[in-house]
């Protein structure tokens, strides 16, 4: 398997899971792994559940702490902030999106995994616009962990 170097691509393997009582009430999920001086994350967090203690070191998340109100999606420059909650059988996911066209609420688009690759379709249920834009969809819940982005096919 080539490495995150070679390819840019996060492997779940590389990540800190939350417990699964944690993902049913939603909670930030951080793809933002390696070492680079940056924190907006970690300033924006209203309850301090984001742990830095050097402006280089990635993100590490307490899940007990975090409310996942997304504020961390919101202002992340790498767009490696994700909100993940699971309810009813779905998976809400969090995201940001910065490509054009935008889609609507209640639109049908593609879900893409972290390479891109479709792996289903996704409601969007929420749209927040601002600096960058942040995308709520729903999908299936075993994609809770997969899907990373979306393809708006207008
Ligand atoms: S979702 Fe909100 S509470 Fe959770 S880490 Fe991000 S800013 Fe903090
Ligand atoms: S704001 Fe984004 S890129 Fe910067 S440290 Fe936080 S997660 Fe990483």
């Amino acid at each position: 398997m080539r490495s995150y170097e070679e390819t840019g691509v996060v492997d779940i393997g590389m990540l800190k899971m939350p417990a699964e009582e944690q993902l049913r009430k939603g909670v930030a999920i951080t793809e933002c792994i390696q070492p680079i001086p940056c924190n907006p994350c970690k300033e924006v967090c209203p309850t301090d559940a984001i742990k830095m203690d050097d402006i280089n070191d990635p993100p590490d998340i307490d899940y007990e702490k975090c409310i996942g109100c997304s504020l961390c999606v919101e202002v992340c420059p790498g767009l490696a902030m994700f909100v993940v909650r699971k309810r009813k059988g779905k998976a809400q996911i969090t995201l940001p999106y910065e490509m054009l066209p935008m889609p609507e609420r209640g639109d049908i688009v593609k879900a893409l995994d972290r390479e891109g690759n479709v792996v289903g379709d996704a409601k969007v249920i929420a749209i927040k616009h601002g600096r960058t834009n942040i995308i709520t969809i729903e999908v299936d819940e075993e994609l809770a962990m997969v899907v990373r982005n979306i393809r708006v096919e207008k």
